[in-house]
């Protein structure tokens, strides 16, 4: 995949010649090589979001989710929740920097005792109180949720969990 130089594409503008291709034309054509080359590369994230929503590949969006360091963590949580393949998801779900990517992948993990793991180490952890409680809406675990309600960081997420025991 190149521009009509040959030059190599990296997002919707060629960086060699300024050549621009139209991500609505991406779309439409269901073009996955580009639209992942679109969703990782492109300097615009929104254009980048766009890629990510038609993107199916689940190689492109591991690699999405992946690069934490470029990706914010909204775009790096929605390619996550497209992702099936069990051991990327077992990896994000354990150690992605953006505690939310974590959850959404742990919420598509077929390990269910694992993933109550990840969102009990994010509920007890987490120094947002907010992504915390969040985990704590997905654990079903009443033990898991003991630990909780006695021992998370965050009076907020310690209250979730006692709410939910009843
Ligand atoms: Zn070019």
């Amino acid at each position: 995949m190149a521009c009509f130089f040959g030059h190599a594409w990296k997002g919707l503008k060629c960086e060699k010649c300024g050549k621009t291709r139209d991500i609505e034309k991406l779309i439409k054509s269901n073009d996955q090589k580009a639209l992942s080359d679109v969703a990782f590369y492109d300097r615009d994230a929104n254009i980048r979001g766009l890629a990510i929503r038609n993107l199916s590949d689940q190689k492109g969006l591991i690699r999405v989710a992946m690069s934490g360091i470029e990706q914010n963590v909204l775009l790096c949580t929605e390619a996550t929740k497209k992702i099936t393949d069990q051991e990327a998801l077992t990896y994000l779900a354990q150690h992605h920097k953006y505690s939310e990517t974590r959850i959404a992948a742990a919420k598509n993990l077929t390990d269910k005792n694992l993933a109550e793991k990840v969102f009990a180490e994010i509920a007890l952890n987490d120094v947002i109180h907010y992504t915390g409680k969040e985990a704590v809406n997905e654990l079903t675990n009443q033990k898991l949720l003991t630990d909780i309600a006695n021992n998370a960081r965050h009076s907020e997420v310690r209250e979730a969990a006692r709410k939910k025991l009843g």
